[in-house]
């Protein structure tokens, strides 16, 4: 017997969800109400600056306002988010259930220097990457722009707000190229400055190679980001990594990020995760600071995070540092990722409903 997927809007109340709508939506909203725009402005700032969510107390706004607002907007977010933290504290996976019971998986990563959110964009995902939990489970949806902001008021959440300065990166589960429309409308909400004024500087989407969708981003102009999920410097290794290259290969997928980088000014990262024995050989490391050199990029290499059931093998730390100093002297900039979070199954690749113990 198969059991139907719901889809985003089961159990959906009548308004829209608050956190969905931009600013100029929220206004037309109380337009058509005849409520003068300016009062969405301030609805943002009492909810996204003084994180107030009870429309009754927001004490600036007519009373009669203030009754109306739950049929303009929901103000409400997934309740109880699940937070499990690492040994150092540095590290938090959240698990949000959403209203169709879909659940999604978000991770909070702490340094010295910032405090990292990275966010879903689908529950799973169709791409399949050979290495991924998250492949494991298929594409079951896209989430929508209200299920991407209410991750990072979530996580926001959680550290009481106390980083002024966070980056947010859409590394978590899913393709976010792959829901395009969604995560633009998330970016565009989290850098209201009436909001979270989060700059698109601090902002990076990842792709795992959707070259028609790069290129529409870079239309866009949002200024976000790009980082390249590339994991292999041969078309030949990277179409069984990563299936969608056999779409769009290895060369085609660099040109692309040329252009988005030329577009908005910035540096692409080429994420790089290191599977023992099978990329992490010196040639691969001079293939890959050969692409690094062509454009303008930096080099973020991850030691593989192991998933049960998949037959990958994360490489000796000496084997991780020789690849990284083979790159060093002709690569741009070179970073190894610190793993963070592989004791709750939150490290990359790892998210996709495995449980920590
Ligand atoms: S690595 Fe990213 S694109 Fe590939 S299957 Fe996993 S979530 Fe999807």
């Amino acid at each position: 017997m198969t059991h139907a997927v719901p889809g985003p809007d089961a159990g959906a109340p009548a308004s829209p969800s608050f956190y969905g709508l931009s600013r100029t939506r929220l206004g037309d909203r109380f337009g058509e109400l005849g409520v003068p725009r300016y009062r969405a402005d301030q609805v943002f700032s009492w909810v996204y600056q003084k994180r107030q969510r009870d429309a009754s107390a927001m004490s600036n706004l007519p009373a009669a306002l203030r009754a109306k607002i739950p049929a303009v907007c929901d103000l409400s977010l997934p309740a109880n988010p699940k937070v499990y933290a690492t040994a150092d504290g540095m590290t938090h996976k959240f698990v949000l259930e959403l209203r169709d019971g879909a659940r999604v998986e978000s991770v909070s990563m702490r340094t010295e220097k910032r405090l990292t959110l990275c966010v879903s964009s689908q529950v799973g995902c169709a791409l399949k990457c050979s290495f991924c939990a998250t492949g494991l489970m298929g594409l079951k949806r896209n989430l929508r722009a209200e299920e991407i902001v209410a991750q990072v008021i979530a996580m926001g959440d959680h550290h009481a707000w106390q980083d002024e300065r966070f980056n947010i990166v859409f590394m978590g589960m899913g393709e976010p190229l792959a829901n395009l429309d969604a995560v633009c409308e998330a970016v565009r909400i989290l850098h209201d400055d009436r909001g979270l004024n989060l700059g698109a500087r601090r902002i990076t989407v990842s792709t795992s190679g959707l070259v028609p969708q790069i290129r529409e981003l870079a239309k866009l102009n949002l200024q976000v980001g790009l980082a390249i999920s590339l994991h292999a410097t041969t078309d030949e290794l990277r179409d069984q990594l990563v299936p969608v290259n056999k779409r769009w290969p290895i060369a085609e997928l660099l040109d692309a990020a040329r252009e988005y980088g030329h577009t908005v000014g910035r540096r692409t990262t080429l994420e790089y995760t290191l599977l023992g024995g099978v990329n992490d050989g010196m040639a691969d490391a001079d293939r890959l600071a050969k692409f690094a050199r062509a454009l303008p990029s930096k080099v973020n290499l991850i030691p593989y995070n192991p998933v049960p059931g998949l037959p990958w093998k994360r490489p000796s730390p000496e084997a991780v540092e020789a690849f990284a100093h083979r790159l060093y002297p002709h690569a741009p900039a070179v970073t190894i990722r610190d793993t963070k979070g592989g004791e709750l199954w939150a490290a990359c690749g790892q998210l996709g409903g495995l449980s920590p113990s």
